[in-house]
């Protein structure tokens, strides 16, 4: 039995032995697990051991009046400690409610639902989310909370897309707050980091279902980013770029196009001197592309097409590292050949990176905000004690960028300067104390870099 598969199975015993329940005595709600648990990639083991996982609303709202420092947990698929907890963590995972409303064209989804458990019931009614990230195993709220994105010169990231979020705040109570009636303040609050308190549900905008087809092209030269950027990266819907950083080339571009239904692509040999791939593949070259989503120009469903990897597989490859940065799209070609500078040091840690593309948004803590922006993201193999010495030196040439991390993935960047790339951070911070006068939801994380 491997390590996940005894993790998954360990925590199955545990959930059945100690399911949640109320002691009548006291009113309170017991926790689900008490033995120690990692995240997804199992680079981080929790402080706490203390999960609770209620049944209902009700019963998140006693367990937040009951405990006087907390922290939301979605599907552990953050490399960081956002979500860590020294005292108790709380996961929504059993509200697993999806109601779409087709007259508004908004689904509201319960805080348990992932977005590859959401996407193929509004897609069986003809509706459709703008964009998904890499993978479909990750909770709504957990990547609202950190402005996760997919790919795409117009394409904004997945919590522009969010109408309306419930959330309880630290005495409690349950909160709407919506686009339509809380103006501005409603873009400070949808990148929350936790901190308003644990999303019950997220109300998201959907569009017309759609199709697209998935083109793979191979060694696509970084020389051709220099004059053509915005042509490559808008050249589909949604445009990846994946480098070991060496050749001065992508290793592989991952062209995702709308079609109609009956319509032809044009599907050239050569695309920017990239060479149309003849067979499936993974973003890591060395891995079987099983896990992948459809190629080879083949036509399907939205949702299996923008993830690059199946809802039933593990996802990348598991036994990783991450980290992404956000620079200015205007100085993407540039940044690239900054981090480029790097390759020998980068190359040999790297399972590989990605680069992407995401359209500004208005929301407060956004790695997007007021910026069109582009990822450069790595894909690292578990060496964290190498990694954490080459992160600062990324960090440094890309400084000229005023980069902005990821806020669910590795970085080292200094907390004075991570706060400096946020406007609105005062304005956030004092949304987050509206709801959480003592700092109920604030974790060392938070602590350390918004607040010391
Ligand atoms: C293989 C892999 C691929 C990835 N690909 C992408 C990608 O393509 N694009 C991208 O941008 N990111 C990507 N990520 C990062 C991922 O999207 C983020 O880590 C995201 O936060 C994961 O959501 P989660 O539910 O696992 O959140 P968790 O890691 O459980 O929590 C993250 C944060 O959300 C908060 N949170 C969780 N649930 C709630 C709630 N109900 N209410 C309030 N706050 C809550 C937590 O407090 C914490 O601050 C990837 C991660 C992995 C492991």
């Amino acid at each position: 039995m491997d390590k996940r598969q005894f993790l998954k199975t360990s925590g199955a015993f545990a959930a059945m032995a100690l399911l949640p329940r109320l002691t009548s005595a006291e009113q309170k709600v017991m926790p689900t697990h008490t033995t120690p648990r990692t995240n997804w990639s199992g680079n981080l083991t929790y402080h706490t051991t203390n999960l609770f996982e209620p049944a209902s609303v009700a019963d998140l709202q006693q367990v937040v009046r009951d405990h006087p420092s907390l922290r939301p947990l979605g599907t552990r698929h953050s490399f960081n400690p956002i979500a860590d907890s020294t005292q108790a963590q709380v996961s929504l995972k059993n509200l697993t409610q999806i109601k779409l409303d087709e007259s508004a064209k908004t689904v509201t989804v319960g805080a348990g639902v992932r977005y590859g458990d959401v996407a193929p019931v509004i897609d069986a009614k003809g509706f459709a989310l703008h964009n998904l990230a890499s993978l479909p195993h990750i909770s709504v709220p957990g990547a609202i909370a950190t402005g996760t994105h997919g790919s795409g010169i117009h394409n904004r990231n997945l919590s522009s897309s969010v109408a309306a979020i419930e959330f309880v705040s630290a005495d409690g109570t349950l909160h709407t707050l919506s686009r339509a009636h809380d103006g501005d303040t409603f873009n400070g609050a949808v990148v929350n980091l936790g901190l308003l308190g644990p999303m019950t549900s997220v109300t998201l905008d959907v569009e017309p279902t759609f199709q697209i087809a998935q083109t793979i092209y191979t060694d696509i030269p970084f020389a051709e980013l220099e004059h053509h950027f915005d042509d490559i990266f808008g050249a589909g819907y949604s445009v990846s770029i994946f480098t070991d950083w060496q050749q001065g080339r992508g290793t592989e571009l991952w062209l995702k196009r709308k079609v109609a239904p009956g319509q032809t692509l044009d599907t050239p040999e050569l695309f920017y001197n990239a060479k149309l791939a003849t067979k499936n593949l993974h973003p890591i070259p060395a891995l079987d592309a099983v896990n992948c989503t459809p190629q080879m120009g083949v036509p399907g469903p939205w949702y299996e097409r923008l993830p690059h990897f199946r809802m039933n597989f593990t996802p990348s490859s598991g036994e990783e590292l991450q980290t992404e940065y956000f620079v200015p799209r205007e100085h993407g070609y540039e940044a690239i050949r900054a981090v480029e500078t790097l390759r020998d040091r980068i190359t040999p840690h790297l399972l590989t990176t990605e680069l992407r593309t995401i359209a500004a948004d208005q929301l407060w803590m956004s790695m997007a905000h007021q910026q069109d922006s582009l990822a450069i993201h790595f894909t690292w193999k578990r060496q964290w004690p190498e990694v954490q010495k080459i992160l600062p030196l990324i960090e440094a040439r890309l400084q000229p960028f005023h980069p902005r991390p990821h806020w669910a993935k590795l970085f080292t960047l200094p907390p004075a300067q991570l706060r400096a790339a946020y406007p609105k951070l005062d304005d956030f911070k004092q949304l987050a104390q509206q709801y959480d006068p003592t700092g109920k939801f604030r974790n060392d994380f938070t602590t350390t870099n918004l607040y010391v």
